[in-house]
């Protein structure tokens, strides 16, 4: 029965938005329960950043999500100054390298570390290893009745002493073999803060659903049809695996070019990788062309003179053919480049120029879908009311979401995690004060 256990809001996820709400929602002096699959609340932040945790950005630019407009609103005017406050709250320094916020130590347990001491306080229950089963709104009472199973005892510790990621993966191993028992957990507001696989939880709570896929991950490409002789088109990026460029990738589409960032591209066996490839994966779909411009700061013009001057004094590409990148590119680079100049123009300054600047690929699509950083999908905002991230009451009641379980994704460069906490922020503030 609803009595000492009726929480003034049970938190399903425990990672950064649901980490994030909670503690928002501790400090508004609520009774919060989170409830995590997982055998230790946070693990999602520490993969983050490689391990460094890129937790936010100095210029959260609503272009960079998904949803620009929706971002603007919940995000507000001065997101930036609103984390930086929040952080300050938790005691997590911060500093910048290129725009890109982590946190002083540039140690993800850091902020893991600072939002579970926030979090966790008096009147906050943390059960992990927990899933929902069942979810029912009780209308009389204005009630949820969360049927959450989990171990029947606690996991047993491991013999010896391990240390953390194998401790992790010890107790994973114990859990999934852990006999379950259920019991009822009362609300009075739930929110979802799963992460990017919501579709079990949306068909539990009775929600609308967009299939997920994975996005900020590699791109799958070969050189365009025509970019290279045909019987070297499957072999060209074997020769190239492993190479790091700093580039401008373009993104055309009929003729068009639709997008462009400059960064560091590695070049893969299946085609390309690197954080400016994984923004490109937001955008592209089979078909697109990908163009590589090695000399971003130079126009076609100024580069075919500057090529000019230095075949004065190194030679003439018309003799050397590939041996005249010497100096300037690795060999299979170099090689790729020559081939392209030759069939778009001969062995002359102006046509390697204009290969340089253009390098094509032909993308089909994004690849490597484990090391996905984001899943694009989720519940669609249709269904959530903006910026307090209520789920619309005519679908559910008193239901909030944040985070990755709604359809939003972002840019590289601490975009996402910077939704993560503000949208669960404000999912936290939608909940009725105690
Ligand atoms: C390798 C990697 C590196 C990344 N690096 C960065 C970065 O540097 N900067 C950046 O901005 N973003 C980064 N991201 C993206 C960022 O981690 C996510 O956008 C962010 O964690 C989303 O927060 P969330 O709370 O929505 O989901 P999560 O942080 O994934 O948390 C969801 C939590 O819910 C739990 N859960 C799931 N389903 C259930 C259920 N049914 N019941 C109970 N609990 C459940 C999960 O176990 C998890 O703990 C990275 C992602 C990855 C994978």
């Amino acid at each position: 029965m609803p009595g000492q256990s009726t929480y003034d809001v049970a938190i399903i996820g425990g990672g950064a938005s649901g980490l994030a709400a909670a503690v928002s929602a501790a400090r508004a002096g609520q009774r919060v329960a989170i409830v995590e699959r997982d055998v230790e609340m946070g693990l999602p932040i520490l993969a983050t950043g490689n391990g460094r945790c890129n937790l936010s950005n100095i210029d959260l630019d609503p272009v960079r999500y998904r949803h620009p407009d929706i971002a603007r609103t919940v995000m507000g005017e001065q997101p930036e100054a609103e984390l930086a406050a929040f952080f300050d709250s938790l005691g997590l320094m911060t500093c910048e390298v290129d725009g890109r916020l982590y946190p002083y130590s540039k140690r993800a347990d850091s902020v893991r570390e600072a939002l579970l001491m926030a979090a966790l306080r008096p009147g906050t229950k943390a059960l992990t290893c927990t899933e929902v089963e069942r979810a029912a709104y009780d209308e009389s009472k204005g009630i949820w009745n969360l049927e959450v199973s989990r171990p029947a005892k606690p996991l047993p510790l491991p013999k010896k002493p391990l240390e953390f990621k194998a401790l992790i993966r010890a107790q994973r191993k114990e859990l999934r073999r852990a006999e379950r028992a259920r019991e009822t957990l009362f609300a009075r507001r739930v929110i979802i803060a799963c992460g990017g696989s919501s579709e079990h939880l949306a068909e539990l709570f009775g929600l609308p659903h967009i299939p997920e896929e994975p996005v900020l991950c590699p791109v799958a490409c070969l050189p365009a049809q025509g970019g290279c002789p045909e019987g070297l088109r499957d072999s060209v990026l074997r020769w190239l695996d492993g190479l790091r460029v700093d580039c401008r990738l373009s993104l055309v589409r009929n003729g068009a070019s639709t997008w462009t960032e400059d960064g560091e591209v590695l070049f893969r066996a299946y085609g390309l990788s690197g954080i400016v490839a994984f923004d490109l994966s937001r955008r592209c779909i089979p078909g697109d062309t990908v163009e590589i411009d090695l000399f971003p700061n130079y126009s076609e013009h100024e580069l075919a003179a500057l090529f000019a001057r230095r075949a004065e004094s190194f030679g003439d590409p018309e003799n050397m053919a590939a041996a005249w990148f010497t100096g300037l590119f690795d060999g299979d680079l170099s090689a790729h480049i020559a081939n392209i100049a030759e069939r778009t123009g001969g062995h002359t300054c102006a046509s390697y120029a204009r290969a340089c600047k253009h390098l094509p690929f032909e993308v089909l699509g994004t690849t490597e879908h484990a090391s996905a950083q984001v899943r694009r999908g989720g519940i669609p905002f249709d269904a959530i009311d903006i910026p307090s991230m209520s789920v619309e009451p005519d679908i559910a009641p008193a239901l909030s979401a944040c985070g990755e379980a709604l359809d939003m994704d972002a840019d590289c460069g601490g975009y996402n995690l910077a939704w993560a906490w503000i949208s669960g922020i404000r999912a936290a503030s939608a909940s009725p004060a105690r």
